[in-house]
């Protein structure tokens, strides 16, 4: 049978952009449907504004380190509808660049929500077309637990367009999103609460990390609030929120915002006309080669919930592209080591095993650890610390995890990443030449056994 497309593609954003354009440039005929914006979350809603925000608030940072290096600065005034302005500008400049990407790969774009209608067929504004491949890379959307007055809430889709910086915010949630935004309200100026439900917050991190970002982070003067979570949501005749929580403490605030994971975005994505199943968590189900279990569809990106970050879906779209049309070029993703950072302040950049999982994996593990005041703030007042962290195996003497709560973390570990995934050991970590004077050195100067 003849198809209009060799692939069609619903959705793009990171993953779906990827493997429409390296699909087109193999030679196949490609679709992409998009229903909201090009680029999507990472675009839009995530990674690039995000940091821009992040960094907007670091400049608080630098503002008080200069009075140690000698200037003298008038009183900072803040302009969050600047900040915003300029963030959107940047993000429409990107919006054009995606466009182009795609255009100029030969991929026909089309605009509006898609619909699948069969396991060939996809709708689009009331225009059916068939593929002899289809692939969802929907992403992901916030989920808010269902208690009253959750409409009064906000959630990071909101944050990136508020009018105004809230004087007060109640951040919920102890993942990358609550953390990081949680650092913006506070550096930009908000008092911010950051209530998390359970001990400690960034469950699945090492867990020196946690304890480290919680000790800076409550330096800083954020408020954090563990095991609290809130019950119900009111808004009061002044305006402001009440949030009641577990406890039946009352917290006043002017925004409460949502930071409690996302599911799988399948809003009327007709998959009742095809045989596309769910896992149990309700993310798409797909085998190790991205099929799912209807033969035509793939799915990719944060809609299978494997690991929701966008390298790793630019990799899985990549993965897609070249296991249909260029075979011989085909290498499956390997999800081990995957270097990631959270944008807190200070940041955190981990990659591999924390020392419990590697534990917990049976490994002999030797902890090499360090805590130290960064020059650059030696001639300050600041006292924030940062830590770093090897994880080695004490048979094979591989460095099974790298973790770093500091500037520049996030930068400093993807290096880390590719040393990990030659299978380093610690003592060709040792045997490299440091970089002076730098916090990176650090990583190649641990000598003693901290366990
Ligand atoms: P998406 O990028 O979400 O793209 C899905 C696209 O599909 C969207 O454009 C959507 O509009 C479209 N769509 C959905 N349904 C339909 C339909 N039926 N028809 C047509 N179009 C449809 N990751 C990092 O690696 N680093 C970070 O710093 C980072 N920061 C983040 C910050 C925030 C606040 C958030 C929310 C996420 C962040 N992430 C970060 C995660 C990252 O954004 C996602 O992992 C990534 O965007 C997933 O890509 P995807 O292709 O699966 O989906
Ligand atoms: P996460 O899954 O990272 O964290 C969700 C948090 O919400 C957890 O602390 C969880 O607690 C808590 N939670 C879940 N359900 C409830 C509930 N019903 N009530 C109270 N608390 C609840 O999700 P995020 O929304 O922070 O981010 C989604 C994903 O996006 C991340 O996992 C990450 O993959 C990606 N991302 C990546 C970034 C980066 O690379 N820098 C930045 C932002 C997002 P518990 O641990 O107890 O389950």
């Amino acid at each position: 049978m003849a198809y209009d497309f060799d692939l069609f593609v619903i959705g793009a954003g990171s993953g779906g952009v990827r493997a429409a354009r390296f699909a087109a440039g193999f030679g196949a005929k490609v679709a992409v449907a998009e229903s909201r914006y090009l680029g999507g979350t990472c675009v839009n809603v995530g990674c690039v504004p995000k940091k821009l925000l992040v960094y907007g608030a670091h400049v608080a940072d630098e503002l008080e380190q200069a009075a140690g290096f000698g200037w003298t600065l008038e009183e900072g005034h803040f302009d969050w509808g600047t900040l915003i302005a300029n963030k959107n500008r940047e993000i429409e400049r990107l919006n054009g660049i995606y466009r182009n990407l795609l255009l100029n790969s030969g991929v026909t774009l089309l605009r509006g929500h898609a619909r699948l209608t069969g396991a060939n067929e996809v709708e689009v504004e009331g225009q059916r077309y068939t593929a002899e491949h289809i692939l969802i890379a929907t992403g992901g959307w916030p989920q808010v637990p269902d208690i009253p007055g959750k409409e009064l809430a906000i959630t990071s889709n909101e944050a990136f367009y508020l009018k105004d910086l809230p004087r007060r915010v109640l951040v919920v949630g102890g993942g990358y999103i609550a953390v990081e935004f949680a650092g913006i309200f506070h550096g930009l100026g908000a008092n911010t609460t950051l209530l998390y439900r359970g001990d400690l917050f960034l469950r699945g991190f090492d867990g020196s990390v946690r304890t480290h970002l919680k000790e800076e982070l409550e330096k800083r003067g954020l408020d954090l609030q563990f095991n609290a979570d809130i019950q119900r949501i009111d808004k009061l005749d002044d305006g402001s929120l009440k949030a009641t929580l577990n406890d039946g403490r009352e917290l006043l605030t002017d925004c409460v915002f949502y930071a409690t994971g996302r599911r799988p975005m399948l809003d009327n994505l007709g998959l009742e006309n095809t045989g596309v199943e769910l896992d149990a968590r309700g993310f798409i189900h797909v085998d190790d080669q991205y099929q799912t279990t209807a033969p035509s569809i793939l799915a990719i990106g944060d809609v299978i919930g494997r690991v929701q970050l966008t390298p790793v879906a630019l990799a899985e779209g990549m993965a897609v592209a070249r296991r249909l049309f260029k075979p011989e070029q085909y290498r499956p993703v390997d999800y081990r080591n995957i270097p990631t950072a959270v944008f807190s302040q200070p940041p955190i950049g981990t990659v591999g095993l924390s020392e419990e999982q590697a534990l917990e994996a049976g490994h002999k593990v030797q902890i090499f650890e360090s805590r130290f005041r960064a020059m650059k703030l030696t001639l300050t007042d600041i006292q924030e610390k940062t830590l770093m962290k090897l994880v080695v195996d004490a048979e094979t003497d591989k460095v099974l995890g790298c973790h770093m709560v500091g500037p520049d973390a996030g930068e400093i570990i993807q290096g880390l990443g590719i040393a990990l995934k030659a299978g380093a050991t610690k003592q060709q970590f040792d045997e490299t030449i440091g970089v002076h004077p730098t916090a990176a050195e650090e990583f190649v100067t641990l000598r003693s056994i901290t366990r």
